[in-house]
């Protein structure tokens, strides 16, 4: 019978991971990247959606989300996060994939020793890159890299990412996931006696050779035969490891994943704890997913213009000076226009261009325009005035009209 191994399905799991990371940035939907955050407009491009920073409360709750995954993944699954997932337990994978190969390949230490660097630039390149993508699009990117206009923030950025890559790849690389990695901190708080681990199963201890084939491919250095160690990143290869070495005997390997010990009280993964986060998380998408279905899809501004000029009409009447900011957050271009319906007594007119307003996805527009009343009210007055689209009112805004 074929050995079950993790390894294939964990570097699956590492690759689909990885092209989605580099390839987010190149799927387009409304002529934005999927997910992007323009620092510029302050928006974040979300699926489609444009969200501002004046909408900051999704933007909480969006971060809230991925606090509230990150924990009940925790509480449930341990750091497969670590070890499945994380970009950098792939590029140390990916790095010493490479100084194997290359070792494998060439002899001599000059030219493998060039090659490694080479590869180690590129690398870096190709990372410093993918992490800008997020913040301007790859066409963009390379457009200025080319012309030489990458500009101050995108170009210091990108430099200082780069050098950050290559020193991490060259010297970090797991000492990271050791010593400083936040998330790695934090799992020992929300990891329980039910948290998935990988185990050297005590009852078969007495079957264990001895061979350390387990410890020597660990690569966090750890011996999984001492019992759990937060270092652990349930990569399973100690696992595979043992696997191989019991199989030449007939024997099951003596190391398994477990959802902790049932003799221990565990082995219950979905226990109250991860059932209340994954309620939060749920409940939080909820909110956000009826968030985005409310927000409006356009927006008016109102402001004085004309230095805040009133102006009386020789023939009678009152002009006031305005400028809009017209919003559109909706995911294609749109025509709006502005209306204020005239009350009883008085001849509201819009002197400008408030009609067939064209305003691109995602984007502000300015419009500056005049009211002229007449005859003169005998006093100041608010009125509604309208954001018109398709012959629809989107919102309501009230101006004050000034008559001296
Ligand atoms: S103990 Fe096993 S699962 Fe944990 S990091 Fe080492 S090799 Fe991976
Ligand atoms: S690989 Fe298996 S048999 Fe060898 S030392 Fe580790 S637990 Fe024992």
């Amino acid at each position: 019978m074929p050995l079950s191994r993790i390894a294939p399905k964990r570097k699956l799991v590492q690759w689909l991971f990885t092209l989605l990371i580099l390839g987010l940035p190149f799927v387009r939907m409304g002529g934005e990247s999927l997910l992007r955050l323009d620092a510029a407009s302050r928006t974040l491009f979300f699926f489609g959606t444009g969200i501002r920073i004046e909408e900051f409360y999704l933007f909480l709750i969006a971060v809230l989300i991925l606090v509230f995954v990150f924990l009940f993944f925790t509480m449930v699954f341990g750091r497969v996060w670590c070890g499945w997932f994380c970009p950098q337990t792939t590029v140390s994978d990916l790095v010493e994939f490479l100084d194997r190969k290359i070792a494998s390949l060439l002899p001599g230490n000059l030219l493998p020793g060039i090659l490694r660097q080479v590869c180690y630039l590129l690398l870096s390149f190709l990372i410093s890159a993918n992490l800008i993508w997020y913040f301007i699009p790859p066409s963009e990117l390379l457009r200025r890299l080319l012309s030489g206009e990458i500009g101050m923030v995108a170009g210091t950025t990108l430099v200082t990412l780069f050098f950050l890559l290559y020193f991490d790849i060259v010297q970090i690389r797991r000492t990271f996931c050791k010593t400083v990695c936040p998330y790695g901190r934090i799992q020992l708080l929300t990891m329980d006696r039910n948290t998935l681990t990988l185990e050297f199963d005590p009852g078969l201890k007495v079957m264990c050779t001895g061979c350390a084939s387990c410890k020597r491919v660990c690569p966090m250095g750890i011996d999984i035969r001492e019992g759990l160690q937060i270092e652990c990143v349930n990569c399973g290869k100690c696992l595979d490891a043992c696997r191989d070495v019991m199989a030449k005997r007939g024997r099951e390997g003596l190391i398994h994943y477990t959802f902790g010990q049932t003799a221990e009280g565990g082995g219950r993964p979905l226990n109250g704890r991860s059932m209340l986060l994954a309620g939060i998380t749920i409940a939080l998408c909820a909110l956000m997913a009826a968030g985005i279905a409310t927000r409006a899809q356009a927006t008016i501004k109102i402001q004085r213009g004309g230095n805040g000029e009133v102006r009386l009409l020789p023939g009678g009447g009152v002009i006031n000076f305005f400028t809009a900011y017209i919003e559109n957050r909706s995911a294609r271009a749109a025509s709006f226009a502005i209306s204020l319906p005239s009350p009883p007594g008085i001849k509201v007119d819009l002197l400008g261009p408030v009609t067939g307003i064209r305003v691109q996805p995602n984007a502000n527009r300015r419009i500056d325009f005049i009211v002229r009343v007449t005859p003169v009210p005998p006093s100041s007055r608010s009125l509604d005035l309208h954001l018109m689209r398709a012959g629809r009112s989107l919102s309501v805004t009230p101006v004050t009209l000034l008559v001296k």
